[in-house]
């Protein structure tokens, strides 16, 4: 492949777009590499294109070699499959919606789960049929709500989705195991960086599940890591250890004035200085009411979630644990239609009485004592004791999550760092086969539930994501796996070097690599040498005022390293870079 930037369709801007946040989208946008059409919608130029489908090729590759079979199933797609799990309606706001010319109801797929199912149920029959992994790559659909950081989070993107689909357990984790390696081994090749946590399902349901999430300051996931034992999971998915619960005798609680203290610095301040305690935030127990709304009911539930004081509910946290119902804030409004709850004073010492499911931080066990709110405006209650005083109705993860926290494995300090999640494997269970009753007819002629597993990785967003983790200031640096060419030949100059590179542009190419050769005439030198960096090629070759003493300029992008070498051997040398 030869590319002529003299014709090649592209044009780089010098400026960030306006709306780009993060290093990946003005990069990207500024080397011309994509477009926006509109919010989390772009477009893919030649360059770009050559990117994504290199990436697409390298997942392909691995997915073959693990025995996958490629399919492609349409982005438009029937309401009956996602009315028959639920899906239609848990996916909420998020599934983009349409009706065809009859009126019928459409969707454009945020993920295939019930399409899979539903083939191999049309296909297979017999136990000896299985396993099978289906994947496709393919176009998905979701209404995000926040489309940010261009292809990072689109609301069209490309995936590769897969689906295995076993007759036990056993053969599920087997094919978790074999998806998991294969991750591994995508990633490595993509030159992606990355940390295997432990992930929530969400409202996929299942079991099993892990994330590949990929080290970046732009991330929008948090992970905790422990650099003793190896423990790592998403923030949504840390497990709080709960220490043992506490026996022996407590004082009664007592109720106290603490007239003008809603928020638990202004209660600590007061009772420490007009009660004569000494007492920490740590040791108040803060309740936050918050509404849940269960998918397909619009009456939601109200709940209140204790936490020590000294930590915030970590909203993403509890979104986590109450998946799929969606809890909202409390507003005044709310406060108004339940006059039990004297708002910035609640104690749960009320909540049996009032009806309101009452669940806690798992470190919040019995024979703890609290200072908490003794619902009435202005006061407060100390010595409120779990189990005693209180009994909440379940333990629920959605405090923050702090560094040096307790590794939930080996007790050690955690860390805390963000990332951006490129994959995710998940052991899925018996779900979509019990809603598509997807059986295998057994040995014994009885039937056989089968189990799936399901598995994605962001192809569109691993573009993304490599930007994120290789780019210096003056522009893209791609891994050779997926850089569109091997090679960016620059010529400037107007005594032959343009001609010069471009002989050696084709040369390289018989040689067998992908070559880019700048053969613009009228373009300064200091032009071409910026787009060259901009778009990030491993290798740049420079045929400049060198050319008269037969020399030229190699570089190595990503090293930054720069030589002189006798144009004579400048072909060899070129190769023996690029297959280095
Ligand atoms: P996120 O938490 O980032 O919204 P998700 O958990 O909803 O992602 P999955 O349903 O697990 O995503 O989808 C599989 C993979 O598809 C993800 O690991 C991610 O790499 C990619 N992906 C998901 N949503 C988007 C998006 N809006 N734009 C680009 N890629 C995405
Ligand atoms: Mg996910």
């Amino acid at each position: 492949m030869l590319l002529r930037m003299s014709s090649l369709f592209l044009r780089t801007l010098r400026d960030d777009p306006a709306d780009a946040e993060v290093p990946s989208h003005k990069l990207l946008v500024r080397a011309g590499y994509v477009r926006r059409i509109a919010p989390g919608v772009y477009s893919w130029l030649p360059l770009g294109k050559m990117v994504l489908e290199n990436v697409t090729r390298i997942v392909r590759e691995e997915m073959d070699r693990m025995g996958g079979q490629e399919v492609l199933f349409p982005a438009l797609l029937p309401r009956e499959y996602y009315e028959a799990t639920g899906r239609w309606t848990e996916y909420g706001d998020t599934l983009f919606r349409l009706k065809d010319r009859k009126g019928a109801d459409y969707l454009l797929g945020p993920t295939h789960e019930e399409m899979f199912t539903d083939m191999v149920k049309g296909e297979y029959a017999s136990y000896k049929d299985y396993p099978v992994t289906l994947y496709q790559i393919q176009t998905k659909y979701r209404d995000e709500a926040r489309p940010r950081a261009g292809i990072l989070r689109g609301r069209e993107f490309v995936m590769k989705d897969s689906y295995s689909f076993d007759l036990d357990d056993e053969g599920l984790k087997h094919s978790y195991e074999r998806h998991r390696e294969t991750y591994i081994k995508i990633f490595d090749r993509l030159g992606i960086g990355y940390k295997i946590c432990f992930a929530t399902s969400g409202a996929m349901g299942g079991s099993a599940s892990e994330e590949f999430l990929a080290p970046a300051v732009t991330g929008e996931d948090t992970f905790v890591a422990c650099h003793h034992c190896g423990y790592a999971a998403n923030a949504e998915a840390v497990t709080t250890p709960a220490p043992a619960a506490i026996t022996g005798e407590r004082p009664a609680q007592r109720v106290l004035d603490t007239p003008g203290t809603p928020t638990i610095e202004s209660l600590v301040t007061y009772v420490n200085e007009h009660h004569g305690l000494n007492v920490t935030a740590a040791e108040t127990l803060k309740n936050i009411v918050v509404k849940v709304t269960k998918p397909g009911s619009d009456k939601p539930e109200t709940l209140i979630v204790g936490v020590p004081g000294d930590r915030e509910v970590d909203f993403k946290r509890l979104e986590a644990s109450l998946a799929p119902g969606e809890p909202a804030i409390f507003e005044a409004e709310d406060f108004a239609r339940h006059p039990g709850l004297v708002r910035g004073y609640i104690g749960p010492q009320v909540l049996k009485g009032l009806g309101i499911r009452y669940l806690v931080d798992p470190r919040v066990v019995d024979g703890t004592a609290w200072v908490t709110g003794a619902n009435e405006p202005g006061k407060h209650a100390v010595d409120v004791v779990a189990g005693r005083d209180f009994v909440a109705d379940g333990t629920i993860e959605a405090a923050e999550v702090r560094t040096g926290d307790a590794c939930p494995v080996c007790g050690s300090a955690l860390s805390i760092d963000r990332g951006i999640e490129i994959g995710h494997i998940f052991q899925l269970g018996r779900k979509y086969a019990d809603a598509a009753k997807l059986d295998a007819l057994g040995p014994d002629g009885k039937p056989i539930r089968v189990t799936m597993g399901s598995y994605g990785v962001g192809v569109s967003r691993a573009v993304a994501v490599i930007v994120e983790q290789g780019h210096d200031e003056l522009g893209l640096v791609w891994p050779r796996e997926v850089a569109p060419v091997d090679v960016h030949l620059v010529g400037t100059g107007k005594d032959g070097q343009i001609e010069a590179a471009t002989r050696l542009a084709e040369e390289l190419e018989a040689r067998g690599l992908r070559v880019l050769v700048d053969d613009r005439a009228g373009v300064s030198p200091g032009v071409k040498f910026k787009d060259a960096e901009l778009l990030g090629m491993p290798t740049i070759l420079i045929v400049g005022r060198g050319l008269a003493q037969g020399v030229a300029e190699l570089r190595d992008r990503v090293t930054g390293v720069k030589e002189e070498i006798p144009i004579a051997e400048a072909v060899d040398r070129v190769v023996a870079a690029c297959r280095a």
